[in-house]
């Protein structure tokens, strides 16, 4: 699906939304619009000296409940449209949450398999340069997404306190904890997809503890959120990297795929006690959570039907596409949504530059309680809203979130 039909998809559900909570056209407009979009064409000299230019995307969507917060994704098929989208979709998320932030994207168009660790820092370094007209830690704070990790956001650190002449821990979020980063934030969208399921499970009378669960993708969040499944007494029967997957209907040792296969040469489908499937092969196993923690559009209209689980719990951004999100509702599948399901990855962001702000910094256990707590408190106000609305679980978390974006833009009035 290309960016223009995600950003289709985000606009047409926050058109359903608004028109059920009976938002007004004009405020409706302002809501739907991104605030600021700054596109950045950059060049970069390789190690063999060649020149060649990306071109890269930062997106405010909305700014009305506070400084604008969302990731930086490093992936050949990004474009200003998809980024668009991810940043309406973390307004949602951090309102879902209630965190005081709005929503924002940033993107480099590059397939970071191709060039060196020096030639992704100069990428990275120089794309920071060009959007730091937007960014700032009390405006807009970029963080860890697809293909950047903690490294990256080292050094987008450094270059921005290089242009201040001091250091600015809280002008990124996901850094290393030796330069002001969380303890718990790398493992937090794993743990908090876990937190989802388990809560969201007792609507299918389903424990985690002996449910069946298949995780597609085994990185930061999908390869977290394994290793908790089974620590909670979960069966996980197959897990998948990009090159593939492993499947036994009588669990995988999860434990052993994480520290002695992936990553590895071969990587997890070289695990021997298991059957070696596809990424389309593993969504349709049998088991009765699904969480898909890789990329957009996996669950479609040609495969929804074939899903065997009872509940999907998307640990990725837009994993279900919207036909598949009808015939997955109505065979009865609850989907606990991107925007409340992945939200603890940015729960333990605002932690972060929390503790950024005030030099102060907590330990383990009181992030994760903190986020345990909050996302416990999320969920359960999506739920209520859910059987109040008669609704699916998407909407009725859009519904809280839009609500939440429309009255704080009411309560602050329209400039002048
Ligand atoms: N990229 C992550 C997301 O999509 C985290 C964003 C953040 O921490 O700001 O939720």
């Amino acid at each position: 699906m290309s960016g223009i039909k995600v950003l289709q998809t985000a606009q047409e559900q926050l058109k359903q939304v608004s028109e059920k909570l009976g938002i007004d056209e004009g405020l409706c407009k302002v809501i739907a619009l991104p605030k600021r979009q700054l596109r950045v064409n950059f060049p970069i000299i390789f190690d063999n000296g060649e020149l060649e230019v990306f071109e890269g995307y930062r997106v405010q969507h909305n700014s009305c409940r506070g400084p604008t917060k969302g990731g930086i994704r490093f992936h050949p098929d990004v474009d200003m449209e998809e980024t668009t989208a991810l940043a309406m979709w973390m307004t949602w998320k951090c309102a879902v949450a209630n965190i005081p932030y709005g929503g924002a994207k940033g993107s480099v168009k590059v397939d970071t398999k191709r060039f060196s660790k020096r030639e992704l820092e100069k990428i990275t370094r120089r794309f920071t340069n060009e959007i730091s007209i937007l960014i700032g830690e009390r405006e807009d704070i970029p963080a860890p997404d697809v293909g950047t990790n903690a490294q990256v956001m080292s050094w987008i650190m450094d270059t921005a306190s290089m242009q201040k002449g001091y250091t600015v821990p809280g002008i990124v979020t996901g850094k290393p904890i030796a330069l002001g980063g969380s303890e718990g934030r790398v493992e937090a969208t794993g743990r908090g997809v876990i937190v989802a399921a388990e809560e969201a499970a007792k609507e299918k009378n389903i424990s985690l503890h002996g449910a069946k669960v298949v995780v597609q993708g085994f990185g930061n969040v999908g390869g977290v959120a394994a290793k908790l499944a089974q620590d909670h007494g979960a069966t996980v029967v197959g897990v998948s990297d990009a090159r593939g997957g492993v499947y036994n209907p009588k669990g995988l040792d999860i434990y052993d795929l994480y520290y002695k296969y992936a990553g590895r040469d071969g990587g997890i489908q070289n695990y021997k006690d298991a059957e070696k499937v596809t990424n389309s092969e593993l969504l349709e196993l049998d088991c009765d959570i699904l969480i898909p923690a890789a990329l957009s559009n996996q669950i479609d209209e040609n495969n929804a039907d074939r899903i065997k689980a009872k509940m999907i719990v998307e640990g990725a951004n837009g994993p279900t596409t919207p036909s598949a999100d009808r015939i997955l509702n109505d065979k009865g599948v609850l989907i606990v949504p991107d925007i409340l399901a992945n939200s603890g990855g940015v729960v333990v962001s605002y932690f972060e530059w929390v503790q950024d702000l005030a030099h102060f910094f907590w330990e383990e256990n009181e992030v994760n309680n903190k986020l345990s707590r909050i996302m416990k408190q999320s969920l359960a106000g999506v739920v209520h809203m859910m059987h109040e609305h008669k609704c699916d679980m998407r909407t009725a978390a859009l519904m809280i979130a839009v609500h939440r974006v429309a009255e704080a833009t009411k309560l602050r009035g329209i400039f002048p």
